[in-house]
C-alpha cells in the first residue's frame, strides 16, 4: 500500500515557492501504486490534485485540503519504424532529461523545447511550446488512468485536441484524467527547427552560408537564450523563481486588432493565429501599459529579465503574486481593453 503522508509543505516543490501545505501527500512511483492513491482519496472522501514538478504552479497560502498525488512514473521505452523513433515516456521523467536524451541520439522534434522545466506528464497538459514548437507536434499518443473509473485510457494526438497552450487536459476534461506516460515520434538525423527569430539571428552566420546547425548546437542556443531571459531554473539566478510566463499571449479577432493598433502610436507585434484571428504580445502590452521590468507588490515581482514572468523576490506569499497578477491585468485592460488570461494552474484557492 503506498504511504500517504500529512501536512506536507507544498513551496518547496514548485518553482515559485509560495503557498501552504498539502492535508494529504503521496507519491506514485507506477499505474498501479496511482489507482492505489486513488482508491485511498475516494474512501476517504478527500479531493485529490495531480502535482508534476510544480513549475506551473501557484499554491494558495492556505494550501490543500485534499491529497497531492505526486506522479513519478519513470521509464523510457524506444521502438524504431516508418523513419520515426517513437519514445515511449514515463510521466514522472523530467522533461528536460528527455529533451537531452532525444537531442543525444540524433532525433529532432524537441530540440527548441530544451530547458522547460516540469515533468513529461505535465506536457500535453497545457501542449508545452517554445521556440517555434510545440509538443502537439511530436506527440502520437498519451495514456492515462480515467479518475472517476480507475481505467486506463489511451489517447491518440487528435483525440488531444491540441491548441495554443490548451489541450482537452486543461480545458473540457481538467482534472479528469492522470497522464502516466506520452509517446513522442521524433525523426532520427531530422534537421532542427529553426523558425524562430531568436534561433535564426542566433544562426544567422551558419545559415547565410547554407550551413544547417546539429540539433546539440540549437539545444545549447537555445538554453542560451532562455537563461539570458531567467527561463531556465537556477539557484543563483533570482529571476528564474517563477512559474514561467505568468500571461498567455492574447489571441483576438482581427477587427480587434485593428481597433486596439489604430490606437497605438507606434506598431504593435501581433503573429498569425488562426484564420480570422491574430496574436498579441502578452509582454508588449504589459510594458507599453506602463508596468516595467522590476515592478513590485509586496515581494512579488516582474522579473527583471522577462517582461511576462512574475518572480518570487523570496519571501512572497501567494497573495502578493494574486495581487500583482490583478494589477497588470487591470493596467493592460484600461489601456487597451484585452483580457489578459493567466497560465500557471492555482491550487487551493
Ligand atoms: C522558468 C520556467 C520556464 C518555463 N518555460 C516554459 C515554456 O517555455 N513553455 C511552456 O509551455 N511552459 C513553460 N513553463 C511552464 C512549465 O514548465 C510547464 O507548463 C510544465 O509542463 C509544467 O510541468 P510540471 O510537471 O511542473 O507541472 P505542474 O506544475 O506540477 O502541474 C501543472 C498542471 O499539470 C497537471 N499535471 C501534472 N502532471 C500531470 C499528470 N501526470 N497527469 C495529469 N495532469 C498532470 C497538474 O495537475 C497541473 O494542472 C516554464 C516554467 C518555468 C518555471
Amino acid at each position: 500500500m503506498v504511504a500517504i503522508q500529512e501536512n506536507i509543505a507544498l513551496a518547496p516543490l514548485t518553482t515559485l515557492g509560495v503557498g501552504g501545505p498539502a492535508r494529504y501527500f503521496v507519491t506514485a512511483s507506477s499505474p498501479q501504486e496511482a489507482v492505489e492513491a486513488l482508491d485511498w482519496a475516494r474512501q476517504h472522501n478527500v479531493a485529490v490534485f495531480l502535482l508534476g514538478g510544480g513549475s506551473n504552479l501557484v499554491v494558495s497560502d492556505a494550501g490543500f485540503a485534499g491529497l497531492v498525488l505526486h506522479v513519478a512514473i519513470g521509464g523510457v521505452t524506444v521502438r524504431d519504424g516508418g523513419g520515426q523513433r517513437v519514445y515511449s515516456v514515463g510521466a514522472g521523467l523530467e522533461w528536460d532529461t528527455f529533451v537531452a536524451r532525444a537531442v543525444d541520439d540524433n532525433c529532432a522534434g524537441v530540440e527548441c523545447l530544451s530547458g522547460i522545466p516540469g515533468s513529461v506528464g505535465a506536457t500535453p497538459v497545457q501542449n508545452v511550446g517554445a521556440y517555434g514548437q510545440e509538443v502537439a507536434q511530436s506527440i502520437v499518443r498519451v495514456k492515462a488512468i480515467a479518475l472517476d473509473s480507475f481505467q486506463p485510457v489511451t489517447f491518440t494526438r487528435d483525440d488531444c485536441a491540441f491548441r495554443y497552450r490548451h489541450s482537452r487536459f486543461n480545458s473540457a476534461d481538467a482534472g479528469r484524467y492522470l497522464i502516466t506516460s506520452v509517446d513522442f515520434a521524433l525523426i532520427p538525423n531530422g534537421p532542427p527547427r529553426l523558425d524562430y527569430a531568436d534561433l535564426q539571428r542566433h544562426f544567422a552566420d551558419a545559415l547565410a552560408e547554407n550551413k544547417t546547425p546539429s540539433l546539440v548546437d540549437v539545444r545549447q542556443a537555445v538554453l542560451a537564450i532562455r537563461a539570458r531571459k531567467g527561463m531556465v531554473l537556477d539557484e543563483n539566478d533570482p529571476d528564474s523563481r517563477s512559474a514561467g510566463s505568468f500571461f498567455r499571449n492574447p489571441v483576438v479577432t482581427v477587427a480587434q486588432y485593428q481597433h486596439i493598433a489604430n490606437a497605438c502610436s507606434e506598431p504593435m507585434p501581433h503573429y498569425a493565429a488562426a484564420p480570422g484571428e491574430v496574436k498579441l504580445a502578452a509582454a508588449w502590452l504589459i510594458e507599453h501599459a506602463g508596468l516595467r521590468r522590476g515592478f513590485a507588490i509586496g515581494e512579488a515581482a516582474i522579473s527583471g529579465k522577462h517582461t511576462l514572468a512574475l518572480i518570487n523576490r523570496g519571501h512572497a506569499t501567494a497573495a502578493d503574486v494574486l495581487h500583482l497578477r490583478d494589477h497588470i491585468q487591470r493596467r493592460v485592460y484600461e489601456r487597451f481593453g484585452v483580457e489578459l488570461e493567466p497560465e500557471p494552474v492555482l491550487l487551493g484557492f
